[in-house]
């Protein structure tokens, strides 16, 4: 299968992602796709799906530059089509993962400068020399996790920026989703409240120990690789349907893994692709 390799290049974080928002809706001038990444024929449909509160027509009649905004978040929805069309194409089928994949709107989980790329199959950088994963691994994973039947309670570690907390907000009932990197953080707190996101739970803190208050969950994705899978994360899977799915290793050597929880004491492990994550660190970082 093709992009079985996940380049999940540790990029130097030259791009200024640092910033916490400060405004109370999205007033940021909209960055625009390049022409050459416009879909032919230019898409006008400017609805965006349940939940998610993107530049509602209202909203858009105050700015000055609303029409300019409106044919922007077209063009990135036109995107975002050729994007699933993509992960269609190369093995992604669960029809869940992808709807939410053409609902939630990548391009503002990323530095304005990076959002023309935004639905490219790349990782990007997201500040705090960390990496949003390409779309690819996001959609494989997600639906990985899902395969063990109704997920009620999932939990993310490695919030990043926020876009599979976001993901994930549309496919699961309760979200908690754990980072340890306080700009990122707030960062992503800021995004998903800007979204109108109200069922992700986000956590600052070391999610090698999971979040037990929220456990037992359904489904457990780790963004990030550590050597081994931290025992504290097995141990909130449910019994009997609980589904992991990490990658694991370091470096240029990684694999994702999924493990299942069959009974209270019974795992079972599949080794699936190599893959190339940032590190699962410990600690938090102020
Ligand atoms: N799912 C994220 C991917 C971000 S990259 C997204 O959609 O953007 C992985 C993230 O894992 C980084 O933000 C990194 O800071 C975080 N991370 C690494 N080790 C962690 C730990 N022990 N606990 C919580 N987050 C961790």
């Amino acid at each position: 299968m093709p992009n079985r390799k996940s380049p999940r290049s540790r990029v130097t974080a030259t791009n200024s992602n640092t910033r916490v928002s400060t405004g109370q809706l999205p007033r940021r001038a909209v960055a625009r796709p390049t022409p050459a990444d416009v879909p032919r024929p230019a898409n006008s449909n400017t609805r965006v799906g349940a939940g998610l509160a993107v530049r509602k027509p209202a909203e858009q009649v105050e700015s000055s530059s609303a029409g300019r905004d409106l044919s922007a978040e077209a063009a990135f929805e036109g995107l975002r089509k050729r994007m699933v069309q993509n992960l269609r194409d190369t093995g992604i089928t669960n029809e869940r993962v992808l709807a939410a994949m053409q609902q939630v709107p990548r391009h503002r989980f990323v530095d304005e400068a990076l959002a023309s790329r935004a639905y490219e199959n790349a990782p990007l950088p997201i500040g705090a020399g960390q990496t949003i994963s390409q779309p690819w691994i996001v959609a494989r994973m997600l639906s990985a996790v899902m395969g063990g039947g109704t997920v009620r309670r999932a939990l993310e570690v490695g919030a990043g920026c926020g876009y599979q907390a976001a993901l994930m907000a549309q496919l699961f009932p309760q979200v908690v989703s754990v980072e340890r990197i306080r700009v990122l953080y707030d960062q992503a707190r800021e995004r998903l409240r800007s979204l109108g996101i109200t069922n992700v739970q986000l956590v600052f803190g070391d999610g090698r120990a999971g979040w037990p208050a929220g456990a037992p969950y359904d489904a457990i994705v780790v963004a990030a690789a550590g050597i081994a899978i931290p025992e504290a994360l097995l141990q909130q899977l449910t019994p009997g349907s609980g589904r992991l799915l990490a990658p694991e290793g370091s470096g240029n050597s990684q694999q994702l893994v999924m493990i299942e929880r069959l009974t209270h004491d019974n795992f079972r492990r599949t080794e699936l692709e190599a893959v190339r994550f940032v590190p699962l660190q410990s600690g938090v970082k102020l």
